[in-house]
């Protein structure tokens, strides 16, 4: 790569979540280049809503484009990354290996990610969260959160993890406050962690939280340090949704890399 440091994840028009005139490649390309950041772009890819919604930018077999589009930058600028953040589901184990056999080799990074388990209910929204906590117990949907997160780093599908705790963006004590019987300990998170450490998967040092009430990353710098102490990799994401969420994280990401001691 071109440069010394890399934000592992910036989303596009080309993300479900963002609108058709949102943010392009070479939106974030012009901006990357200033600043002398190496980008990844991790875009939301989630068989569930790809089959199902004609408006998904990756609807039928439309991931070829992508690539196709990427190329013909990547032969211009050399600081730039081909990715997906890709859904984890425990009951298509089967079609995510068959993906990661026919992609893996055409991309330059994948994440594996996990935000919704209960379809149409992604836990990374908060309309929808506070839906879901009306019909699922909160104790119940951390403890699913997790067990389902352990189920996605034991399949060994993945080599990257996209923000380990992330079911915590809105539930902490700064906006949907914890019930009593939740266990929200950090050994929790920790545990993810360590198998990560031992499945050799690598850990994302993800920025987002700084946007939220939480301000703080997923997982959180504690956290972080205690894991690189018992030799986790990690890579660090902005979890950019626009050109302002990428241009307020730049500093941010050099200092992580320089926290978490590693050059890229
Ligand atoms: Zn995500
Ligand atoms: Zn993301």
């Amino acid at each position: 790569m071109k440069f010394e440091f890399t934000d592992y994840h910036i989303h596009t028009n080309w993300s479900s979540d963002i609108s058709i005139d949102g943010p392009s490649f070479n939106d974030y390309i012009k901006i990357a280049e200033a600043e002398e950041i190496n980008i990844c772009f991790l875009e939301h890819y989630e068989l569930y809503n790809i089959e199902r919604d004609k408006s998904d930018p990756f609807y039928n077999g439309k991931i070829d484009d992508y690539l196709e589009e990427f190329d013909d930058l990547k032969g211009t600028y050399k600081f730039i990354l081909s990715g997906l953040e890709l859904e984890y589901y425990r009951d298509r184990e089967t079609e995510l290996l068959e993906f990661m056999d026919d992609y893996e080799k055409e991309l330059d990074f994948i994440g594996g990610t996990l935000h919704e388990w209960i379809y149409h209910y992604p836990i990374t929204s908060r309309t929808k969260l506070l839906q879901l906590l009306e019909k699922v117990q909160m104790k119940q949907v951390i403890d699913d959160y997790f067990d389902i997160s352990r189920m996605m780093i034991e399949s060994k599908i993945f080599k990257n993890i996209c923000h380990l705790d992330t079911i915590y963006r809105y539930i902490n004590e700064h906006d949907i406050k914890p019930e009593e019987n939740c266990d929200i300990s950090d050994e929790r998170v920790l545990n993810l962690g360590r198998l990560c450490i031992k499945n050799k998967i690598s850990i994302e040092y993800n920025l987002s939280g700084f946007r939220f009430p939480i301000s703080r990353p997923f997982p959180s710098k504690e956290i972080a340090k205690k894991l690189k102490s018992e030799r986790a990799k990690f890579f660090v994401g902005s979890d950019s949704h626009s050109v302002e969420n990428f241009q307020e994280s730049i500093s941010k990401v050099k200092n992580a890399y320089e926290f978490l001691g590693i050059i890229d």
